[in-house]
């Protein structure tokens, strides 16, 4: 049995807990109007899900709990177990049994659960469909229900077959796909209109990248530019400097001896300059030897006069003696005037001349004078003089010696004067040596604080430029090549104005929600091809089943039917929707606007019936009994062509005389073998086919009871 048990609790008139065990494939609840018995069935719906309140009686949720009567309190909550046997696997869910529980609370809320575990009325909803007891629960027919099926609507009595037929799940499922693809194109609209919305920034950031991309190739490019320009013309500086500081070493130590050596040669001709070549001893010596030679002179005077007297004795004696001049005087005269004549003493020899005249005249007169003393004062005299010109001698030896050696240092001071002359062209040649690497230097100090000033510049453009030592030097036209290529590519790069390494992380961040957004969207447009080929996979199965399905159960209703009236027809006809019949004369497709169809246009299941010796046109024409017998027969055909896990048959029996209630008994016990059967019922016949009863009493406490009788049947 697939139904196993119904446990009430506080539902409606079941106050107190009542179980109920369905063991049978037919049960049988029997009891007298008003003790409970259609609560039972309530229940039954209930449980699995009913959510209108209508069809359970009532107005609002409380209104399913028991209220009270005169002597019991009413309750706080109702509850509603039914166990169903699993062994087989009509649900698919890996219990032997599921249970399903449903309460309400006076609040209004209601609770599910599976097998204890509280889930949503969806999940009860969905396992039932998988187990043929669709929404539409036709397996449970409430009192007065029965002909449901005739009054309803042709699209409403489509839905009920196609429950029936349990083609309801792949409306559920139809119906979800449509949710889905609804709720997927509305996400597209969402999703396309983000995407839209940072697309401008998305180009915007594109274009900055852009820009950061050539700005950071035309940097690369300016740093290789850079690197090599000033790594060559470091290398050339460095090997430029090297060479200037070692050139120059040589020169500048030989002028610095040479300097040196100047210096000295300067401080001896300077001390040369002071005395003007002429030792102090030499003017002393010179003096000394004029002083000498006054002396002599003098000296000679005073000889001179002696020996003028002593002529004039001589020569008076002469001419006493023959009155003639002594030869010897006149040598002497002669001697004297040519001495003086050798040394151009002409005031001299004039003195000689007035004297030896004098002498001449005096001559008498010096006679008188004392020889002997005149001579000896003479020869004194003539002592005199030879010690003078021995002193005059020595000075003039002097004077010789002390000329030889001004000469020598004359000629020293001049040697000299040719050194320095020399030493200060040589200091010079070396000066203007080193001057022309002074002037290197400074050319190379300029080209320096350029290469400075270009790497500071670099530095600022760049960073930090890492020099290579290994690059050989620039020639000019290369040097002024690579120039011009640094400012071209610097000028660019001004040009391209600067954009932040940011924008890269904020663009990567856009671009990649912008792909976000796009294999969503390609994600979801493919979800909508699958959701619309799996709408249409389902419709053609719903068309397929529906269709095969509608002929079963018209093979089965025209043979229940004939046995229900001994003869006649029924037969269900589909109505193809009046959209569907345009389209398929003209061959067009109807707009599809959304508007719900009016009953004329939506197309379903239409009955017809033709009744033994009647005419009968329309279903209205039918008596009460003829109708509920046509619906029974529809329901059993409905039920053998797909048969629910059970049915529930409240009163469905009611209507029905003698004939038609003995009918309908063999038609359960046909049915009741592979449907499990509860019938609600007043009727024999019907209770007839129940292997168990169950009595439902009410008392005064308005709570109803059940007793179980097993038949033997
Ligand atoms: P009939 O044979 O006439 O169809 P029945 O046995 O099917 O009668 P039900 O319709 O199942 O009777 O039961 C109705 C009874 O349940 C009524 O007596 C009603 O007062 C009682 N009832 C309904 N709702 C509640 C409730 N919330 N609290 C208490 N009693 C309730």
């Amino acid at each position: 049995m697939r139904l196993k048990r119904l446990e009430l609790s506080g539902f409606k008139s079941f106050a107190r807990t009542t179980r109920l065990e369905f063991s049978e494939s037919v049960s049988g609840v029997v009891g007298p109007n008003g003790s409970g018995k259609s609560n039972v069935a309530e229940a039954l719906r209930w449980v699995l899900g009913e959510q209108s309140l209508k069809v359970l009686r009532g107005k609002k949720g409380e209104d399913l709990i028991f209220n009270g009567s005169q002597t019991a309190p009413k309750l706080g909550k109702a509850s509603v177990t039914l166990v169903f046997d699993n062994t087989d696997g009509i649900f698919s869910l890996d219990y032997e049994e599921v249970i399903i529980t449903r309460k309400v609370f006076r609040d209004g809320i209601n609770e599910y659960s599976i097998n204890g575990s509280k889930v949503r009325l969806k999940d009860i909803v969905d396992i039932l469909s998988m187990a043929g007891l669709g929404t539409s629960q036709h397996h449970i027919i409430s009192q007065g229900e029965a002909d449901r099926i005739l009054n309803t609507t042709p699209k409403e009595r489509r839905s009920m077959i196609e429950d029936a037929l349990g083609l309801k799940i792949y409306q559920i499922k139809k119906g979800e796909s449509e949710r889905k693809l609804l709720k997927t194109e509305d996400n597209i609209k969402q999703v396309e209109s983000l995407r839209r919305e940072i697309q401008p920034h998305l180009r915007f950031l594109k274009s900055q990248v852009e820009k950061y991309e050539k700005t950071s190739a035309l940097r690369e490019e300016l740093t290789g530019l850079y690197k090599e320009y000033i790594s060559r013309e470091e290398n050339y500086l460095k090997k430029e400097f090297d060479e200037l500081s070692k050139g120059k070493l040589g020169p500048q130590l030989e002028l610095d001896k040479i300097e040196e050596e100047l210096t000295s040669l300067k401080s001896v001709v300077k001390d040369k300059e002071k005395t003007e070549g002429r030792p102090q001893e030499f003017s002393i010596v010179e003096s000394s030897l004029n002083t000498v030679r006054k002396d002599i002179a003098s000296l000679e005077r005073e000889i001179g006069r002696h020996e003028g007297m002593m002529e004039f004795e001589k020569k008076r004696v002469i001419e006493d003696e023959g009155k003639t001049i002594p030869k010897n005087v006149i040598k002497d005269f002669i001697h004297k005037i040519k001495s003086y004549l050798d040394r151009n003493e002409f005031s001299r020899i004039k003195e000689e001349v007035d004297l030896f005249w004098s002498g001449l005249d005096n001559h008498e007169e010096s006679s008188r004078v004392n020889m002997s003393e005149v001579k000896s004062k003479h020869n004194d005299l003539l002592l005199r003089l030879d010690e003078l010109h021995t002193e005059e001698k020595k000075f003039i030896d002097d004077i010789t010696d002390m000329k030889i050696k001004i000469d020598q240092d004359m000629k020293d001071y001049r040697e000299s004067e040719r050194k320095i002359y020399e030493k200060e062209k040589t200091a010079n040649n070396i000066r203007s040596i080193i001057m022309e690497f002074g002037i290197k230097e400074e050319r190379l100090n300029a080209r320096k604080y350029d290469i400075d000033n270009e790497k500071e510049e670099a530095r600022r453009l760049v960073g930090e430029i890492e020099i290579d030592l290994s690059l050989g030097v620039l020639g000019d036209t290369e040097r002024d090549q690579i120039k011009r290529n640094i400012s071209r590519i610097r000028i660019k790069l001004e040009d391209s104005g600067s954009v932040s390494e940011d924008i890269l992380v904020e663009y990567k961040e856009v671009a990649r929600r912008d792909e976000f957004f796009n294999t969503e969207l390609a994600d979801m447009k493919n979800a909508i091809l699958s959701l619309r080929g799996l709408m249409k996979e389902l419709e053609e199965k719903i068309e397929r089943g529906f269709k095969d399905g509608v002929e079963k159960i018209n093979g089965e209703l025209s043979e229940l039917f004939s046995i229900m009236f001994g003869g006649g027809r029924a037969e269900l006809e589909i109505i193809k929707p009046l959209k569907q019949k345009i389209e398929d004369e003209e061959g067009t497709l109807a707009s599809e606007d959304g508007v719900a169809d009016p009953p004329e246009l939506a197309g379903g299941i239409d009955i017809s019936v033709n009744l033994p010796k009647k005419r009968i046109n329309t279903m209205a024409m039918l008596s009460g009994g003829e109708r509920a017998l046509t619906s029974i027969a529809l329901l059993f055909a409905m039920s053998k062509v797909n048969p629910p896990p059970f049915l529930v048959l409240d009163e469905t029996d009611a209507a029905l005389d003698e004939t038609n209630s003995s009918r309908y008994g063999k038609m359960l016990k046909e049915l009741s073998s592979n449907i499990q059967l509860i019938v609600i019922t007043h009727n024999r016949e019907t209770m007839k086919q129940a292997s168990i009863l169950y009595g439902v009493t009410m008392g005064s406490d308005g709570i109803s009871k059940i007793l179980s009788v097993k038949l033997n049947n």
